[in-house]
């Protein structure tokens, strides 16, 4: 890899808060180049996966740019989920540059890439009570203050995407559901 340190973090960022944002900036003074895997790109509209990976994309790219990170330095790739766990890692493989160090705090993306002879990193956890994606979502379905949690672009996304209607609907049951 040309002494290239390209590092690799993954995780569904549904949505991106500060949490994921200090780990991102932070690996970037670590590593030469990050590839940011938008997992579980294929769910999108429940309750734990509000939001599509094109619309995560978004949020991710918006807040590297509000922090002047270079863009030569970061790809955002979508990354499907697969039924076997064994296969994983060769499926992140194909649909990614090459790298050579993971960041996880995920013991199962820990355990797939340690298997398959990576160098696994866990970056510390910032104030993890608040700052994690079910948190962030419970605040949303009732309104209360989600908006300190997460970068100003996501919060201008969420609003322009309907973000807070789309989750709150989604709480409803069926009117004839038994
Ligand atoms: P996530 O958004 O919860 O977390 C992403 C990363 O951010 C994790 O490393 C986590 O430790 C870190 N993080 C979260 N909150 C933080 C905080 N407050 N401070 C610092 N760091 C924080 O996403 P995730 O669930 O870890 O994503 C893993 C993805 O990999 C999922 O989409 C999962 O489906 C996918 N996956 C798929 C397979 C498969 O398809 N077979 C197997 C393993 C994992």
């Amino acid at each position: 890899m040309n002494n290239i340190t390209r590092g690799l973090i993954i995780g569904r960022m549904q949505p991106i808060h500060k949490g994921h944002c200090q780990v991102i900036l932070k690996t970037l003074e670590e590593v030469d180049e990050l590839i940011i895997g938008v997992g579980s790109a294929q769910i999108s509209h429940t309750l734990k996966d509000p939001f599509t990976a094109g619309e995560r994309i978004l949020m991710i790219k918006k807040f590297l740019v509000e922090n002047n990170v270079d863009p030569l330095r970061y790809y955002i790739i979508p990354m499907e989920d697969k039924d076997i766990n064994a296969i994983w890692v060769a499926h992140v493989n194909m649909m990614t540059p090459p790298f050579n160090v993971v960041y996880s705090g995920n013991p199962l993306v820990q355990r797939l890439f340690i298997e398959n002879n990576y160098t696994v990193k866990a970056p510390p956890l910032y104030s993890r009570e608040t700052l994690s994606g079910r948190e962030i979502r419970r605040r949303m379905i009732n309104d209360e203050d989600w908006q300190s949690l997460v970068p100003k672009s996501t919060v201008e996304i969420i609003e322009e995407i309907d973000g807070i209607s789309r989750i709150r609907h989604l709480t409803k049951k069926e009117k004839n559901e038994i």
